[in-house]
């Protein structure tokens, strides 16, 4: 224990000197506009050690972020996207300083939990550093271990109050052996630890894998792809590539777009959850890629298609409170059952399109939703609709009386999008389906209109496409009316086997 210690005490010494250093060669570098953060890794003490060099523009600070004349506010982000819940990553932080270039302490106090106001010397270059707890197996949160690190950037960088739209660098320093940066941003050319990417929403977005871990770049239909697995034990075997690339053409087929240059694939070992980025996912796995059954494959194959469609549903199909993103307060929509239950329904529509899964794997997949869902008490007591709305309250749903009081719109929206797809290819005679709503908004909002979507101007795409409004879907999602589901599934040949609520084919 007390070897563990000196240890630890030596290499937190060696990381502040190796700081220091650096900032010494870069205080003669502050001549322009400068948000250029570097990162140390601590694996013994589990701790990322941030330094930012930040040169404000001539004279932006009044008008931009309302600060007084020469202070800036540095914020941490209080959530990360995708994670509809307050984490305030700020408790983590420990250390803070600022100072000029000369080295000399920076007058500073705190805002509230996670924002940092500094008076900025006369030829406003500053240097802050702090240090970032990291042992965490959670997508939202960050991991330092012995010779390997996961970033995730919204509980580590800051962003200056008013300038999320500034361009930012991140360079990493590694540790002695470690081999590999994996992540959706591009490295500089003449240095594979540094990206520049064009503003916040860009850097929050793109977590990095670091160290020692199985790694695997390939093209696929024109486009990078990188595996970054930390845990590769069984992947070759299962065919993780071939079954991945499958997905992909399945999703380009279904939207007819693909909006990224490069994606990558980031798995790790044993943890919580997934979380989708516009150019990569970041997942926890069981550890290993043998399944024990292959209803557990075609479990894991519909969590790897979620992550992926997310790209285009949340990503680029936003409602309107994602767009712009906030990370200092709650994004409050009553649409998370279309950013979340429709991509839990795309999950059985690609791993089919793909032909990754059989039409009875297809629909058992769609039967475990129906029975987390349909013989509960809480369906009589929340809408779809409010249960986007009230998820910050509540986003791990651990409640006791949670199935009580309270629908799940991972359960409850997939069922909704089946019934949205069958009503839409009936009323329109199989001529248009739900695809045809997903991709219209794509189109309209993200690629023309460059926006997210308002309630009514989703249900007005719906109607678009279905050439009349869907006018008793829509009272499913917004009230608890019980649903009567035969009515949708029989021109489908299916029905619902209420005794052991499954979806089931009919028998002709
Ligand atoms: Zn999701």
């Amino acid at each position: 224990m007390k070897k563990k210690c000196i240890y630890g005490l030596m290499s937190t010494v060696v990381c502040l000197l190796a700081l220091m250093l650096f900032a010494c060669t870069h205080r003669q570098q502050c001549a322009d506009y400068s948000m250029d953060y570097t990162v140390v890794m601590d694996t013994a003490g589990h701790y990322l050690n941030v330094q930012l060099i930040y040169k404000a523009e001539a004279n932006p600070l009044e008008e931009k972020t309302g600060a007084g004349a020469g202070e800036v506010v540095l914020v941490m982000p209080r959530w990360a996207p995708g994670y509809y819940e307050m984490l305030d990553f700020a408790k983590h932080l420990t250390d803070f300083e600022a100072r000029d270039t000369k080295g000399d302490p920076l007058t500073w106090h705190k805002e509230g939990m996670n924002r940092w106001r500094i008076q900025l010397p006369d030829d406003g270059c500053v240097e802050i550093s702090y240090r970032v707890y990291a042992n965490q197996r959670d997508v939202a949160s960050s991991r330092v271990e012995k010779d390997i690190a996961f970033v995730a950037p919204c509980g580590v960088f800051m962003y200056v109050d008013g300038e999320q739209d500034h361009q930012v660098t991140v360079r990493f320093r590694l540790p002695d052996g470690w081999q590999h940066i994996a992540t959706g941003m591009r490295p500089h050319e003449d240095d594979s630890t540094a990206f520049t990417v064009q503003d916040f929403d860009v850097l929050y977005d793109s977590p990095l894998l670091l160290g020692n871990f199985y790694t695997h770049r390939f093209t696929h239909e024109g486009h990078d792809y990188e595996f970054a697995l930390e845990t590769p034990d069984g992947a070759e075997e299962m065919d993780l590539e071939g079954k991945f690339r499958r997905i992909v053409s399945a999703t380009t087929r279904l939207m007819g777009d693909v909006p990224y240059d490069n994606y990558c694939l980031i798995h790790m070992g044993q943890g919580k959850g997934g979380l989708e980025h516009q150019n990569s996912q970041a997942c926890y796995t069981d550890g290993t890629y043998h399944f024990t059954s292959r209803r557990a494959e075609v479990k894991f194959l519909a969590f790897v298609a979620h992550e992926y469609f997310h790209l285009y549903n949340v990503k680029c199909i936003r409602p309107t409170e994602l767009w712009p993103l906030d990370y200092d307060h709650e994004a409050i929509t009553p649409m998370l059952w279309v950013s979340e239950g429709l991509t839990c329904y795309y999950e059985y529509r690609l791993l089919r399109e793909a032909g990754l899964a059989t039409e009875d794997e297809g629909l058992e997949l769609l039967s475990t939703y129906f029975a987390c869902y349909a013989p509960y008490e809480g369906q009589r007591h929340q809408s779809l609709r409010q249960c986007s709305y009230d998820i910050w309250l509540n986003f791990m749903n651990t409640d006791e009386n949670e199935r009580d009081v309270r629908v799940n719109y991972y359960f409850k929206g997939p069922i909704i999008g089946l019934l949205m797809d069958l009503d839409i290819r009936r009323k329109t005679s199989g001529q248009h389906s739900l695809d045809d709503v997903m991709r219209l908004l794509y189109q309209r909002f993200y690629r023309e209109l460059h926006r997210g979507f308002t309630e009514d101007e989703f249900w007005g795409i719906c109607q678009e496409v279905t050439g009349q409004p869907l006018t008793e879907i829509r009272r499913l999602v917004e009230t608890t009316d019980s649903i009567d589901y035969a009515s949708y599934l029989e021109d489908a040949n299916l029905q619902v086997d209420t005794t052991e609520w499954v979806i089931k084919r009919k028998k002709n």
